[in-house]
């Protein structure tokens, strides 16, 4: 047996006041999705445990059965993970626009990697201490590494959280290496503005150890490949040593490669035993709060991605999970860490007959920890 795991981030939402007040996903056209919440049995499954920011890193986590309240130290580490890099404590490092003391831009423009990797060699060349590095990455997402340990807590915020409001009451307080980063960042708002006129200052954020993930072959006895367009996804993978197979031309936007996705999938799923398809463009146009361009996107993956593996796969040989890592509703453009609706293929058929966050609720497996999907995926029912 054969195991997909599909997960369109963000897909699933609240009932949309202009769309008669029904969700983007049950607004859609989903005949695929349909099918496999039709020919299947679904649920609702938590994903963000209590007392977690419901970021795509903890949401797939406990998709793929990783238990964060154990294994979970932040984001930087996970990127750094992505990036082939360590160190002892690793934060995220945006690049940002600060004026008058209020965070106006968490991405500095979207400043471009060529311009980031400027302001990073200046940042380097002159730091402080020698136990800092910091590490170029895409466009303003960039890292800071500490090759020093470091036994207090920092208390951080996600820059794209505070955008519009003064920043003084996010800085880090309390404790030696708050202290540091405090430090880093008025001398990185002296340093930066020399380099671009994008970014004035660095905001390093979601830090902590290198984690130590479960090892997916070992604790499922399969070969798995991790198919993404966001580093967050590669960096879990690489954490739990399933492979990342690179797709070329992807955009992780609506717009992006989806003949070259599926084609990979398929390919992946003749080499592996489990492959697990992460796709964002939906999460972006929620980001945007365009409910009308997230039924189109929905639509999109439906069509380009669902139907066209469906088509190409032999049926009674794959078991398929379908599920947004977590809603992102357009009303407030950002994540929330309610339980998504999930769809299992390939298992004993319950009533629902369309996929969506209403109908799965009713479906046979009820409300589940999403700690459980794997077993789920994975059990000979
Ligand atoms: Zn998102």
């Amino acid at each position: 047996m054969k195991y997909l795991i599909l997960i369109p981030d963000g897909m699933a939402d609240w009932r949309v006041e202009r769309l008669g007040n029904r969700t983007p996903l049950e607004v859609a056209e989903t005949e695929n999705m349909d099918f496999i919440a039709r020919e299947g049995a679904c649920g609702i499954a938590k994903t963000v445990p209590n007392g977690f920011e419901p970021g795509s890193d903890v949401a797939n986590l406990t998709i793929l059965g990783v238990d964060v309240r154990k294994h979970y130290t932040g984001r930087g580490p996970i990127e750094a993970l992505a990036r082939g890099v360590s160190g002892e404590i690793v934060f995220r490092c945006n690049l940002v626009r600060v004026d008058d003391g209020v965070m106006v831009d968490y991405s500095a423009g979207r400043i471009s990697d060529e311009e980031a990797r400027k302001v990073i060699e200046v940042l380097n060349t002159e730091k402080p201490h020698e136990f800092v590095e910091f590490h170029a990455g895409k466009s303003y997402r960039n890292l800071l590494i500490f090759n020093k340990r470091f036994e207090d807590k920092v208390r951080t915020y996600p820059p794209h959280d505070i955008q519009g409001r003064k920043i003084e009451p996010y800085m880090p307080s309390d404790g030696e290496l708050a202290d540091i980063l405090r430090k880093l960042m008025d001398w990185s708002a002296e340093v930066v503005p020399g380099v671009t006129e994008k970014a004035n200052m660095i905001w390093p954020w979601g830090g902590g150890k290198m984690p130590q993930f479960p090892d997916f072959r070992r604790r499922y006895g399969i070969r798995a490949a991790m198919i993404t367009e966001v580093d967050l996804l590669e960096g879990i993978a690489k954490g739990m040593g399933m492979d990342v197979v690179e797709v070329e031309g992807v955009t992780g936007y609506i717009d992006t490669n989806y003949r070259k996705l599926v084609r990979e999938c398929i390919k992946a799923l003749k080499e592996y035993d489990l492959v697990l398809l992460h796709t964002e463009g939906i999460d972006e146009v929620s980001h945007e709060g365009d409910a009308e361009l997230k039924v189109e996107a929905i639509e999109m993956y439906d069509e380009k991605i669902v139907g066209k593996i469906l088509d190409r796969i032999e049926l009674d040989e794959v078991k398929i999970l379908l599920l947004p890592d977590h809603p992102t509703p357009v009303k407030v453009r950002t994540h929330v860490a309610e339980p998504v609706p999930f769809a299992v293929y390939g298992v004993r058929k319950d009533d629902v007959k369309v996929y969506s966050e209403r109908s799965c609720a009713k479906g046979r497996f009820g409300r589940i920890n999403g700690l459980e999907l794997m077993n789920l995926l994975t059990a000979k029912n």
